[in-house]
């Protein structure tokens, strides 16, 4: 699987760093949600992250820095299905050096709230 290219990368950087700042980044702990299986079973399942109309919510047992981006990427591309999500999420990663990694890892802690738990979950 190729790279992000360059351009892609460092837009998407911007983007980060935007929402970080005009955005509401809760660290929480998830509970766990229900996802449907096929003849009306379900299966429980432990969220990683959530992308809210207003917010969005990251589980500090998961891992951060791949679900913010992966999150984000949901916010940027509504009308993605979920493969091209994980796809992207995958090529900005690869992409992107050890210090832009670090640093948004960084600033994704700085500017997050914490919450004990998601409300109403
Ligand atoms: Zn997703």
């Amino acid at each position: 699987m190729r790279q992000a290219t360059l351009k892609e990368t460092q837009r998407f950087m911007r983007q980060a760093y935007c929402c970080l700042r005009e955005e509401t980044v809760v660290l929480t702990r998830l509970p766990k949600i229900k996802v449907p299986l096929r003849k009306g079973r379900w299966r429980l399942r432990q969220p990683d992250g959530l992308c809210e109309t207003d917010e969005i919510l990251l589980d500090y047992r998961g891992e951060i820095l791949p679900t913010f981006i992966h999150e984000l990427l949901h916010r940027l591309h509504p009308d993605w299905q979920h493969r091209a999500i994980y796809r992207q999420e995958r090529r900005l990663v690869r992409r992107m050096s050890h210090q832009q990694l670090t640093n948004l890892l960084r600033q994704i802690v700085a500017e997050s709230e914490y919450r004990c738990q998601k409300s109403g979950g």
